[in-house]
């Protein structure tokens, strides 16, 4: 064939042999901080055509998912929806739609994450301070008290299941608290939503949001988001506009309110996904479904105490989803990580910041909270650390 192009260009197969080789994705047990396994039901939701964003059938499946997010967030608040993008997309959309220039920003940092929301916030131009705590340690309401009393800020941020630690952080009383100081309360709930008790309207939590591949076993790429009436009038009252076209909440509100106002593309696939992944748990039950992160993850602390290994959050705080491990004396973290991906198929993950090399992380997050799960894991793990 005769080109057209003066020049020749490149075939793939020329870069790369290997790209343009049928797709092929191994199988594997994951074990880690995230993605956990989809549900295989989920999967099959996603495997259809797509629809229109606006075509009216979409439409009643973003309503039901609104409604489904509500049930598992025990809230009733109206603006609640799933935004485009991973857990961090929807992490972003509160701070950009809460934090106007200058306002105060209290955020507790005892992980990762919460470092991630002070820098964060700071792009969204807030006067952030924080409130620091070694990893895998909470905070109590009276060290919260103390530092809300000193600061008095607009916003408090928390992270209730800190994901690079394994801790869980109480809520009880704070939401109160941060009325008493007419602040926002902000919480992530990435690690939480689908495997651990939160109980949003109850415990006053005004912004929070979270993801589709951890607690909900559903494939990443969508984020559950919501706003209480009280951060939705800050938002009312902000002179000037949301400084992130894409999640200002003013322009998806239209979209996913009434109006339904083209925003963007949404990923409709991705929503059949999740409105699934969240039938399957109003089906199961919040109750139900809590109790079996709690026992499934008992079983795992049992065991890793059987093979001699200690977990590094006390118990009282550690959270059912994400366990963190102590890697023991002239083990390699990595090396042992390696051994149970390439040998075993199972993904569990290394620590992260000040626990890098120190800790496994292991998730036990929806579909994967199951016993046998645990016994697989067990039994490899015995092997390796015995190899
Ligand atoms: C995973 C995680 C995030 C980020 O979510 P992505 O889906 O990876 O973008 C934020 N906060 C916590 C606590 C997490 O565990």
């Amino acid at each position: 064939m005769t080109s057209m192009l003066s020049v020749s260009i490149p075939t793939v197969d020329n870069v790369n042999r290997q790209a343009i080789a049928p797709l092929q994705v191994p199988e594997r047990l994951l074990l880690g901080p995230g993605p956990s396994n989809a549900d295989p039901a989920v999967i099959a939701a996603m495997n259809h055509q797509p629809i229109g964003h606006l075509d009216p059938a979409y439409l009643k499946m973003m309503d039901e998912v609104q409604v489904l997010l509500r049930y598992a967030w025990q809230t009733s608040n109206p603006m609640t929806l799933a935004v485009a993008g991973t857990g961090s997309a929807a992490m972003e959309a509160t701070l950009a739609n809460a934090v106007e220039p200058g306002d105060k920003v209290l955020i507790g940092v005892n992980g990762y994450f919460g470092d991630r929301l002070v820098e964060m916030a700071g792009r969204y131009r807030a006067e952030v301070c924080t409130l620091h705590k070694p990893w895998g340690e909470v905070f109590s309401l009276s060290e919260l008290r103390s530092a809300m009393t000193a600061q008095h800020p607009k916003i408090l941020a928390l992270v209730q299941a800190e994901t690079s630690t394994g801790a869980r952080q109480p809520l009880e009383g704070v939401g109160d608290l941060c009325r008493e100081f007419d602040c926002l309360l902000l919480l992530d709930t990435v690690t939480s939503l689908g495997g651990v008790p939160i109980f949003l309207d109850e415990w006053g939590v005004d912004l929070a949001y979270s993801c589709s591949q951890k607690g909900l076993s559903c494939a990443p790429g969508i984020s559950p988001f919501t706003m209480s009436p009280r951060a939705v009038e800050k938002l009312r009252l902000r002179p000037d506009k949301v400084p992130n076209w894409y999640l200002d909440m003013t322009l998806l509100a239209k979209y996913w309110g009434s109006d339904r106002t083209y925003h963007h593309t949404a990923p409709v696939n991705l929503t059949f996904a999740l409105r699934e992944a969240l039938r399957l748990l109003a089906a199961e039950g919040l109750e139900a479904r809590w109790q079996r992160h709690q026992q499934t993850a008992e079983k795992l602390w049992a065991g890793l105490a059987d093979l001699g290994l200690t977990c590094h959050v006390e118990a009282a705080y550690r959270l059912p989803t994400l366990t963190t491990v102590r890697v023991p004396k002239g083990v390699d973290a990595k090396t042992l990580m390696r051994q149970l991906l390439t040998e075993y198929n199972i993904e569990v993950g290394g620590g992260l910041g000040e626990l890098a090399g120190q800790v496994w992380r292991i998730g036990l997050m929806g579909y994967n909270s199951q016993p046998e799960n645990v016994d697989t894991l067990l039994s490899a793990l015995k092997k390796v650390l015995l190899s």
